[in-house]
Order: C-alpha cells, then sequence, then structure tokens
C-alpha cells in the first residue's frame, strides 16, 4: 500500500522552503505527503506568499494549516519584559503539539512524521501515537556534527563558553578547528534560549534518523564522524542520510524587473548580494557597501532592506526601504548602468541561476549555500547571524568554494573590502580558480541527486528502514 508521510516544518521561510523540496522527493518515491504548516505568530509576508505560492505550483502535495493552540503561550516573561525571540518560537511550537496530535489522529493513516529541528516536542506526539520520527536537518552537516556534540561536551566543561572567550579555538570531529565566537551566538550565552537551542539537540537521537539537506561529497569529514558515532559519543547516533541538495529550481520569475535587467547584462558579470530571508544592516554599513561597489566598477544587483529600528523585534516586517534616503547621494543614479538595487526581497534563485550572475555575496543560510553552489557561483561570504558564521567556516576552509569578507565580525565591513573582494572574484585568477572549484562542486550535486547517486541511494535506504521500523 502506498504510504504517507506527514512533514512538520515549523517557523520560518528557510525551513519551509527545504521541507517543500522534501515533500516532492517523496511524492517521487510514490509516497504521499501533506505538510502541515504552523501559521508564524509574527505575520511575516514572505512567509504567506511562500506558502501561497508553493501550494499553487504543487498542487499534489496536501497543505494543511493547524488551528492555533488553545494554550498560546505568553509573549512576556513574569516580570514583564518581552521574553527572547527563541524562547518564544520554542514556547510557540511547544504549544502545537495538542493540534498536531489531533491533525495525525485525523488522518486515515500515517506511516510516518518528519519534523524541522524547531520542534522537538513533535517528538512527545510521534511517541504518543507509535509514529516512526525523523528530523529533517535543513543545514549543513558540519554544523549537525559540532551540535550533536555540544550537550555531551558541554557537560564536560568546566567553563562557560564566555568565560573561554571568544578566540578560545575548539576542535571537534566532524569540523576544521573554529572559534567560539563562530557558534550561534544565542547558543553561547547563559540563558534559556541556550538551554533550549541544546536541548533541541539533546532530543535529536530520540528520533529514528536524521534527513541531512546535503551530500555526502560536500561534507565528507562531517558525514563521516556523524557515522562513526563521534559526535554523540556516549549514546548512540540515529542513521544519517545525507539526501541533498535540495533546493527550488525557481524558473517563475521571468518577467520580473531584475530578470529583465539581467537579460541586458553579458555572462557571468554581476555579483549578487542577498542576505537571507532576514539579513538586514544599519544605514552606515549599507553606506560603506555603496561607496565599495561604485569604487569596484563591476556590475552589481544587491537586494536592501530598511535598516531595524531599536525597537524592532528579530522577524518582523519591515516598511520597503527609502533607497535615496539610505544610500550614499546620488549613488542610484551613477551606477545605473551597472548596479540595480532591489527592495527588501528578490527572486533569488532565479538570479542564480542567470547567465549573467557571475558571484554571490552570500549571508551563508543553509539555503543560499545550497543554491549558489548548485547555481556554480563562488561565494562571498558574509554571516550574520544564527548558524551561519559556523557556515562560513566550513564553506571556506573544508569545502574551498568560497571566501570571506574581512570585517563581518568586527564593527564594519569597509567600503575597501567590499570593492576589492568584488574585483577579486570576477577580474582575478584566483577568483576564476574559485569559480571552477564551484562548478565541479555543481556537477558533484547533479551527480548525487541522479539513480545510484549519493543522495538518491540514502533516501531509498531511508525509504527501507522505514518500511522496517513501521512494521
Ligand atoms: N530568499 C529569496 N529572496 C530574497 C532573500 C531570500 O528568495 O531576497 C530565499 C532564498 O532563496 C532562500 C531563503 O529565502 O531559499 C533564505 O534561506 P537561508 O537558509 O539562506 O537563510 P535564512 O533566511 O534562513 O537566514
Amino acid at each position: 500500500m502506498k504510504k504517507t508521510v506527514v512533514l512538520y516544518p515549523g517557523l520560518g521561510v528557510g525551513h519551509l522552503t527545504p521541507m517543500v523540496q522534501l515533500a516532492k522527493v517523496f511524492l517521487q518515491h510514490d509516497v504521499d505527503v501533506t505538510v502541515a504548516l504552523v501559521e508564524p505568530p509574527i505575520k511575516a509576508p514572505d512567509f504567506s506568499a511562500v506558502v501561497a505560492r508553493e501550494a499553487a505550483s504543487n498542487p499534489s502535495i496536501t497543505f494543511h494549516v493547524l488551528p492555533q493552540s488553545s494554550s498560546a503561550p505568553e509573549a512576556s516573561n513574569s516580570d514583564g519584559t518581552p521574553k527572547h525571540h527563541i524562547v518564544q518560537i520554542f514556547d510557540f511550537l511547544g504549544a502545537m503539539k495538542e493540534p498536531l496530535r489531533d491533525f495525525l489522529r485525523s488522518l486515515p493513516a500515517v506511516d510516518a512524521l518528519v519534523i524541522d529541528m524547531f520542534c522537538p516536542d513533535a517528538l512527545d506526539v510521534a511517541a504518543e501515537l507509535e509514529l516512526p520520527v525523523y528530523f529533517f536537518y535543513a543545514s549543513a552537516a558540519g554544523d549537525l556534527a559540532v551540535f550533536l556534540h555540544m550537550p555531551s561536551f558541554q557537560a564536560k566543561m568546566t567553563t562557560s563558553f564566555q568565560e573561554l572567550g571568544d578566540d578560545a579555538v575548539l576542535s571537534l570531529p566532524g569540523a576544521p578547528p573554529f572559534k567560539v565566537v563562530d557558534m550561534p551566538a544565542d547558543a553561547i550565552k547563559d540563558s534559556e534560549a541556550a538551554k533550549l537551542i541544546w536541548r533541541m539537540f539533546e532530543r535529536m537521537p530520540e528520533s529514528d534518523g536524521i534527513l541531512v539537506n546535503t551530500f555526502e561529497s560536500l561534507e565528507t569529514r562531517a558525514v563521516n564522524a556523524l557515522r562513526d558515532g563521534l559526535c554523540v559519543p556516549e549514546r548512540a547516533t540515529p542513521p544519517i542520510y545525507c539526501i541533498g541538495p535540495l533546493v527550488s529550481a525557481g524558473g517563475a520569475e521571468k518577467e520580473h524587473e531584475c530578470i529583465r535587467w539581467l537579460d541586458t547584462q553579458p555572462d557571468n558579470s554581476v555579483v549578487f548580494l542577498s542576505f537571507g530571508s532576514l539579513g538586514t544592516f544599519p544605514k552606515k554599513q549599507l553606506q560603506e557597501m555603496a561607496i565599495g561597489l561604485e569604487k569596484s566598477g563591476q556590475r552589481f544587483l544587491w537586494v536592501v532592506r530598511t535598516p531595524p529600528g531599536d525597537d524592532h523585534k528579530f522577524g518582523e516586517p519591515l516598511p520597503e526601504p527609502d533607497l535615496e534616503a539610505l544610500l550614499t547621494d546620488g549613488f542610484l543614479e551613477r551606477t545605473k548602468e551597472r548596479g540595480l538595487v532591489l527592495k527588501s526581497w528578490a527572486p533569488q534563485v532565479d538570479v542564480l541561476h542567470h547567465r549573467a550572475t557571475g558571484a554571490f555575496v552570500t549571508h551563508c543560510g543553509w539555503n543560499s549555500t545550497l543554491e549558489g553552489i548548485t547555481a556554480g557561483l563562488p561565494l562571498l561570504c558574509w554571516p550574520l547571524y544564527a548558524e551561519q558564521r559556523l557556515n562560513k567556516v566550513f564553506i571556506v576552509e573544508e569545502m574551498k568554494l568560497g571566501v570571506e569578507m574581512r570585517g563581518y565580525n568586527e564593527e564594519i565591513v569597509k567600503a575597501e573590502e567590499v570593492e576589492t573582494k568584488v574585483r577579486w572574484v570576477v577580474e582575478s585568477e584566483d577568483g576564476q580558480a574559485l569559480r571552477e572549484r564551484v562548478a565541479a562542486a555543481k556537477e558533484r550535486a547533479v551527480e548525487a541527486l541522479k539513480e545510484g547517486g549519493s543522495s538518491h541511494a540514502a533516501f531509498v535506504q531511508f525509504l527501507k528502514d522505514l518500511e522496517a521500523v513501521s512494521r
């Protein structure tokens, strides 16, 4: 009989988009799939737009919006101060246990539940309903190797990360040496948010397996460390299935003004700057970028957002930027022949795959990283938040598919650095060598996904293992 799985992506575009790609893989393998959606408490317009677009273009996937929980969690602490946004996310998703359970019970048959990393409470629901449960890890295997290790690593630490200091070097299985400051900022503080983050990784081994959005040859060291059980030293590591890269194919935005503009530009000439679904900069940094781009003399396509004010809550939508007021005087006019600035959002995948795009300045979010690699573009790494600094370490030092923008970890990335790196990537021989390395990685990604390739084989193995556990 045909199997049915329910995917539970949690919140946020960066988690939803790859989960929808995963849904398509299930369909290709003749498994029915329902995506159980949670309406984000913060009404981010791009989330609703992404859901609407994905639902329209994937009619074979059932999308079901779970009703709000009857026990909505408090957004404030007992002293009236607002809770940290990560605590709010966990509280909110924790309260969704009941609606998720009721929904799963209402279905005639479910063979497995596949959950996002931010939904560890769904493990309890799966246990109650005796359902096989898998995590879908939508970031690098390298991050997973480091983060799965952290609960036991920290249990043995005699000092806190703060006492160790930002520059202390950590050497862990599956990763090149990296600094404490490369870890997610919210995870290395002594805080409720950090406790919840590490609790999430502590619980991951309770699952029947972890599907990772990567491919083996991209992250050999990390995948081997995970498989060899080195990252969860005192417990059994669940099976790890590297089934990626799962990225959207794009192709829907041919009429967008930036695609039309790219149509008029030479091959591989345009540097694309985009910083994920949430990346923002202060005005001073935007101006510095503008000066650097202008001085570089190169072509560019740049997504600019309004700098958040002091009272802005992370993730909340921002108003459209006033480009004239934000960027240096006359910048738009002076660069209009060779540059285009987009307000707030770009059809990123279509831009990356355009023949005119030649390099990608990225915040190193994992979807953007995979989208850049599968488009064969050299990555200029400018990490901002969450696990992006660690991703940068893997991209630059392990994969050798990018270089860092110096100053990302200081107060400002200077105009000269923007100018130098943008020129370097487009004009230099080393920039060309980097392009060739990414082109080779792109080919390996294509091979991995083909029938018989490592990611295809991993998915087939996962389905076999699921068959065995659900018996
Ligand atoms: N994205 C986009 N247009 C934009 C910014 C982002 O289409 O202007 C998409 C991008 O293609 C990617 C996702 O949003 O699929 C961002 O995910 P990522 O993991 O890179 O970063 P996050 O937003 O989670 O930090």
